[in-house]
């Protein structure tokens, strides 16, 4: 078992088989003595504006819609704020995978601050929470057919933290399919709204590989 799957492991064997929710992981982020502030891309009131600028993270709060901070006085996870529940989870679960794996000690910030591999394994962590509620949610079909589109959105957003991408095939989403297709397939060509993902996330969101593309161009 690696360091992440062991984090990983050990943040769910508390919830016994039922889902965990927004608030466990804030929870969590707690119990390591971060604070959660959520803030706008477009405008912020006073207290926000001026804690970005005073840290400098005026341009990750611009290009990301969550990320982690911390010094030796201050540890707060930065989360853009109107954001569906499995948005936040998918970004809270990231963020909660790079301070468990201790990237944090290494670097002030999540983000752009963070090395390739640091963000395989915060995704590796994501993935494996994800994975984990899926299997607690026995009505998966209904449930992702309604917020399919939220978790479009939710992936490109967590794309914005993966950077560059990581080491798995690359894939396409489109806004309303539930299949991932590769590149040249015809229904992503010409469309200008496509979501790139790595194949696993997009298996891990519940995607199903396109008959069309995956069939038609394996040689
Ligand atoms: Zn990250
Ligand atoms: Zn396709």
């Amino acid at each position: 078992m690696t360091p992440v799957q062991r984090e990983a492991r050990t943040f769910l064997s508390q919830f016994h088989r039922r889902p965990f929710t927004v608030s466990d992981l804030e929870k969590a982020l707690q119990e390591q003595g971060f604070s959660l502030v959520e803030y706008s891309r477009i405008s912020n009131g006073k207290e926000v504006t001026t804690l970005l600028t005073s840290l400098r993270l005026f341009d990750y709060a611009a290009r990301q819609s969550a990320f982690t901070y911390q010094d030796p006085h201050l540890r707060i996870v930065f989360m853009q704020e109107n954001l569906s529940q499995q948005e936040q989870i998918i970004l809270l679960s990231h963020e909660l995978g790079h301070i468990l794996c201790r990237h944090l000690d290494r670097s002030p910030a999540t983000g752009p601050g963070s090395s390739v591999l640091q963000e395989q394994e915060a995704n590796e962590f994501a993935s494996i929470l994800l994975r984990y509620n899926r299997r607690c949610r026995p009505r998966r079909i209904a449930l992702w057919g309604g917020i399919g589109i939220a978790v479009a959105a939710a992936l490109v957003v967590l794309i914005l933290c993966i950077f560059p991408a990581s080491s798995s095939q690359t894939v396409y989403l489109t806004e309303s399919g539930r299949c991932y297709h590769r590149q040249d397939c015809q229904y992503v060509i010409g469309k200008d709204n496509t979501v790139t993902v790595t194949e696993q996330q997009a298996k891990d969101s519940g995607y199903d590989a396109c008959t069309w593309c995956f069939d038609h161009s394996s040689s």
